[in-house]
């Protein structure tokens, strides 16, 4: 219900626009990921329980096929354009510069939507292309010049990666969406998004296999502050700034994600989560110097 729904705090980014911080992810809202009607009918479902919870940002793919499910539930919700705030993503086979543009053009079509508020690149596959992400990125970037999409940014960059598209295009992303959680913090791709001015926007910010929601230092805290780990977790993302967009298909765990403005980790409590790094072993995902896609 609208009355008493949460209201996320929103971060700006470098271009001066606003993303709430959190945000709904829908990989896997899907039994596969054909762009199919029965898979819009059920995405749309789906994603309207989360429009219900008071989500008012939602990260969907050209891969993951809830393109068109994320439009029919904007649609029907009855909810105004400029209150919500919704991501796409390049997929791995439409990097070429040609392929950027007409694939965006079937985003916007399948979203239904006149722009999208941001669009990623989603893997680098510095293998694939000739190595060559650069001109993919300046076509992605480009798109903002026409007026339907606001923002550009890139998902699963490591360093080296954002650091040759911005020293080649002079061209600074957004955001950079990357795998992050208590196990798998990725401090290297942090700190190369605070050098170089991008937000961090962190996928899979439960763990994707929801191994940190059974953590016992995890637990500890939740039971001390009448939480759940799950509100723990994404607590520790937002003090830490981060953009984050947890993925659940349940309306009581969506409603539980969005809860966590109403209370602090101390800074103990923050320390002894930052201790349960794994470092490169706690990565879930695939790396992004070797997936092809
Ligand atoms: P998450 O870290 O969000 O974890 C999702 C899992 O946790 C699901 O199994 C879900 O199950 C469960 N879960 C969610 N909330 C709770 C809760 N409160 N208590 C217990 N279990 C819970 O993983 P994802 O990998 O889905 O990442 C989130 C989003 O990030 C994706 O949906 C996608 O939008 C994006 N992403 C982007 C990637 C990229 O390459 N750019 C890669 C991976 C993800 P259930 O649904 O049954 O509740």
């Amino acid at each position: 219900m609208a009355h008493d729904r949460v209201t996320t705090p929103t971060i700006t980014l470098r271009d001066g626009t606003a993303i709430p911080q959190i945000g709904y992810g829908t990989l896997a809202v899907q039994p596969d990921r054909e762009n199919s009607d029965s898979n819009a009918v059920l995405t749309a479902g789906v994603v309207g329980e989360a429009l219900k919870a008071g989500y008012r940002h939602l990260d969907s793919a050209q891969s993951y096929g809830t393109e068109r499910g994320v439009g029919r539930a904007i649609a029907e919700s009855g909810i105004a354009r400029e209150e919500l705030y919704v991501t796409s993503k390049l997929a791995n086979p439409n990097h070429a510069p040609d392929d950027v543009r007409r694939s965006f053009d079937q985003t916007l079509d399948h979203l239904g939507l006149e722009y999208v508020d941001l669009f990623l690149i989603h893997w680098p596959l510095p293998t694939r292309y000739d190595g060559d992400f650069v001109s993919t990125w300046r076509a992605v970037a480009d798109l903002v010049e026409d007026g339907r999409l606001r923002s550009a940014g890139v998902s699963n960059f490591l360093p080296e990666h954002l650091e040759r598209i911005v020293e080649e295009t002079g061209l600074v992303p957004v955001v950079n969406q990357f795998e992050s959680h208590p196990y798998f913090q990725n401090a290297p791709s942090r700190e190369a998004c605070a050098r170089l001015g991008v937000a961090v926007q962190t996928h899979s910010p439960l763990g994707h296999n929801r191994e940190p929601l059974s953590d016992a230092v995890v637990a500890k805290i939740a039971t001390d502050l009448e939480k759940t780990p799950a509100q723990v977790i994404l607590r520790w993302h937002m003090q830490l700034g981060d953009i984050s967009i947890p993925k659940s298909s349940r309306p009581e765990r969506m409603a539980e994600n969005i809860a966590v403005f109403d209370f602090e980790l101390s800074e103990a409590e923050m320390a002894a989560i930052d201790a349960l790094d794994r470092g490169p072993d706690g990565r879930v995902g695939p790396h992004p110097s070797t997936y092809e896609g």
